[in-house]
């Protein structure tokens, strides 16, 4: 029976339905947490190809399980909807959901001769918030057996790499008096964030290759002739691997700490959104989408490169072999701007939207009857396991 066959003819039947999909997403941006009509009209869509959905999983508004099937293997489909402040779909995310939710209609129908199970996840705020940790850690994957997207990007390309993040930040608060009258009555808070900026300089000579410490001053004084009382600033850290940030993001807080010392201010922090986890992805089910894709026509691919950016299926990646790879929607693009969004809206993005579907859908025929192929994604993933978040 070839499977990949008829659920690629499936699919192709089901264009229309995931166009308009990608287009009413798209043309309709949702910041993260706040996708309601994303989310409305994927559950519907799923729904009405046989999946049974729950919606607000995870006490999130915007997220959603559509599972259909019995039994393992259990394969996961995740889908992202949110899109970026001004610029709209400028990272795509609509393409993503439109594959995801189109390989779950192109697989629905054989299913239950195919066996296993498929669940769809609608994964809130990838921009922002990391709806993904908090589906992590309320337990959701720990009956999935593989996790699964695609990202739209300039290349094609398997793996990539992301690295771990923090995101801190930082109160600095000192007292505030007239800056030229009576100075030393004052204490300045931004002489805080200032000498947190200089410490984090300093840190910078001594970490690993690929760390990056990124960070803006948000409040820094309202007026020249008052010494600030309150200035703060935040902060992304980023490291390849999660222990080795964890020990990044210690000395960062410890220069925080000295810079309140030394500036005789006080500092507190926060972490003004969640940390993620390096994503680190499943290579035998990438080659595996990579044989897919090439079944597909798609003949220019990379295999493996080092990512710098983060992403929250760094945490699925960490509890359950994942994969994350990128299909080009136009060589030229760059993420995060008003081209890509463009792109994503257009006629070489809804055509990726499609191949990327079949792909993923072959990939979980792959992962549903080649038990040989889900034993060796989960040896990979034990093997590199073993590390907490902080
Ligand atoms: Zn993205």
């Amino acid at each position: 029976m070839d499977w990949k066959a008829r659920v690629s003819a499936e699919i192709e039947d089901k264009r229309n339905i995931l166009e308009e999909l990608a287009l009413a997403i798209g043309e309709h941006p949702e910041l993260g947490f706040a996708e309601v009509k994303a989310a409305r009209l994927l559950t519907k869509v799923l729904e009405e190809s046989g999946y049974h959905v729950t919606r607000g999983i995870a006490g999130l508004e915007t997220a959603f399980l559509g599972v259909c099937g019995h039994g393992q293997p259990n394969i996961a489909l995740l889908c992202e909807y949110d899109a970026l402040p001004e610029l709209g779909h400028a990272c795509g995310h609509n393409l993503i959901a439109m594959a995801s939710v189109g390989a779950a209609l192109g697989l629905s129908p054989f299913l239950s001769e195919i066996g296993g199970t498929i669940s769809v996840f609608g994964t809130p705020a990838e921009e922002t918030g990391s709806g993904k940790v908090i589906l992590v850690e309320a337990g959701f994957f720990e009956q999935v057996d593989a996790a699964m997207m695609f990202h739209p990007s300039n290349q094609n390309l398997l793996m990539a790499t992301g690295n771990a993040l923090d995101a801190y930040e930082f109160h600095f608060k000192g007292k505030a008096a007239h800056a030229a009258d009576s100075p030393e009555e004052g204490i300045n808070a931004l002489d805080g964030v200032l000498a947190l900026f200089q410490g984090v300089n300093a840190l910078r000579e001594h970490v690993a290759e690929g760390v990056r410490i990124h960070g803006i001053i948000t409040e820094g004084g309202t007026a020249a002739n008052i010494v600030p009382e309150r200035a703060v600033a935040r902060f992304y850290i980023r490291a390849p691997e999660r222990e080795l940030l964890n020990r990044i993001t210690e000395k960062v807080l410890n220069v925080a700490k000295g810079a309140a010392l030394m500036t005789g201010t006080a500092v507190e922090w926060n972490e003004f959104e969640l940390g993620t986890d390096d994503l680190r992805p499943s290579h035998p089910i990438a080659l595996a989408f990579g044989a897919n894709l090439q079944r597909l026509g798609v003949t220019d691919i990379e295999e493996f490169a080092i990512g710098r950016g983060s992403s929250d299926m760094g945490n699925v990646s960490r509890v359950v072999p994942s994969i994350h790879p990128y299909l080009s929607i136009g060589d030229d693009l760059i993420a995060h701007t008003s081209e890509f969004a463009k792109a994503s809206l257009g006629e070489k993005g809804l055509q990726v939207g499609i191949i990327a579907a079949q792909a993923l859908a072959f990939t979980a025929i792959d992962l549903l009857t080649d038990p040989g192929l889900l034993k060796a994604a989960k040896e990979e993933q034990i093997a590199c396991k073993g590390s907490e978040r902080r």
